[in-house]
């Protein structure tokens, strides 16, 4: 239905704000206990009995985190329930409900705003997450979208970004760097567009790397694989800015240095064969390149036995004092400081 690009656009005013709300959300249902009370009241309320109650939220504004010219709405609805639901899993924690709320202009007709909740309603199902509450209001300078997360974990579950200890591994999940090359196809694809409109571009090559990009999964299934092994990360966070800069969050808030080797951050070959073609180091993409939503984490050595070997982790470094700092381990030995923005290159040896 939304295919058909003859069909008749109906126009938000038409609907009017509480049955635009209805019509959005009647399709959802609730799934957990914890859901006392869910959308049409004045407040959601909720339940966590014995279990600690885990809350983020992210604003997400069109033009500077998202281009609706490549990004479909159903996507984009999934990948901002992602990007939150990410945050929920790297404190080792299961969400369970959200509050989307929209601000959009007047020229998003209500199929468009169907579209984007056919994503939130997909990413709800999969990873069992009841819609409970928002907002909905018109913008003039094009859409908003704000999504809080909540979840929750056992007091002794809970991982935060400030315990990991010298000695320690550093994990990472998946592998790096294939969100931001998707972009960069993306972008590119969206130059050649302009110029000819009517060229219909070949892009299974790129397939995985641009479905990194535009759909991405928050690793809900990392936090139950720990579980399994009976593993606790001392430390964890998740990758959203690119692997430097997160692995420089859990060094200053754990009060600990690390070194990071160059030759063990997991790359997929097409994410390198991209690179090769865009001329980028694919070693600078996966420490400065965002929106992977893979998890870091760190884990006491006596645990590596539990997850060597598993596909799922690679080791890509150690724990060290706070006074050695924050390195990379380049391929040819020599020790860079590790920067927000993915190494120092004056300071290369
Ligand atoms: P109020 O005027 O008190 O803010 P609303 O009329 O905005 O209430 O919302 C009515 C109900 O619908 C509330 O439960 C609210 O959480 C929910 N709601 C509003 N907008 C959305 C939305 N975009 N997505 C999901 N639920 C929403
Ligand atoms: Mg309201």
């Amino acid at each position: 239905m939304l295919e058909d690009k003859n069909q008749e656009k109906t126009s938000l005013e038409q609907l009017g704000e509480f049955g635009l709300i209805d019509h959005l959300t009647q399709q959802f249902k609730l799934q957990h206990k914890s859901t006392i009370k869910g959308i049409g009241d004045d407040a959601a309320v909720l339940d966590f009995k014995n279990k600690k109650t885990l809350v983020s939220t992210d604003l997400l504004l069109e033009g500077i985190h998202f281009d609706l010219s490549y990004m479909p709405l159903k996507h984009l609805g999934y990948k901002a329930v992602m990007v939150n639901l990410s945050d929920i899993y790297a404190m080792n924690a299961i969400a369970t409900q959200i509050t989307v709320s929209v601000a959009v202009s007047n020229r998003f007709p209500l199929e468009a705003l169907e579209e984007f909740y056919e994503g939130i309603s997909l990413a709800c199902e999969l990873y069992k997450i009841d819609l409970v509450g928002g907002d909905t209001t018109s913008s003039t300078t094009g859409m908003i979208i704000s999504i809080t997360a909540i979840g929750e974990a056992a007091k002794e579950e809970i991982v935060y970004r400030s315990e990991a200890k010298p000695n320690d591994l550093l994990v990472v999940s998946g592998d790096l760097g294939a969100a931001y090359m998707g972009l960069q196809v993306l972008k590119r694809e969206k130059e050649v567009f302009k110029v000819n409109p009517n060229n219909q571009p070949d892009l299974s090559a790129y397939s995985y790397i641009i479905e990194r990009q535009l759909k991405p999964e928050a690793r809900k299934d990392i936090v139950e694989l720990l579980k399994k092994l009976n593993i606790q990360p001392t430390s964890m966070i998740d990758i959203s800015d690119g692997l430097s800069s997160e692995i420089l969050h859990l060094c200053k808030q754990s009060k600990v240095g690390c070194n990071l080797y160059e030759d063990k951050i997991p790359l997929d070959p097409t994410v390198i064969s991209a690179c090769e073609e865009f001329k980028m180091d694919s070693t600078l993409v996966a420490l400065s390149g965002g929106e992977d939503y893979e998890l870091l984490f760190t884990i006491d050595q006596k645990k590596f036995p539990e997850l060597k070997g598993n596909p799922n982790f690679t080791v890509v470094g150690h724990i060290t004092d706070k006074n050695e700092g924050a390195h990379l381990i380049s391929r040819n030995n020599s020790k860079i400081p590790l920067t927000a923005q993915g190494w120092n290159s004056f300071a290369k040896a």
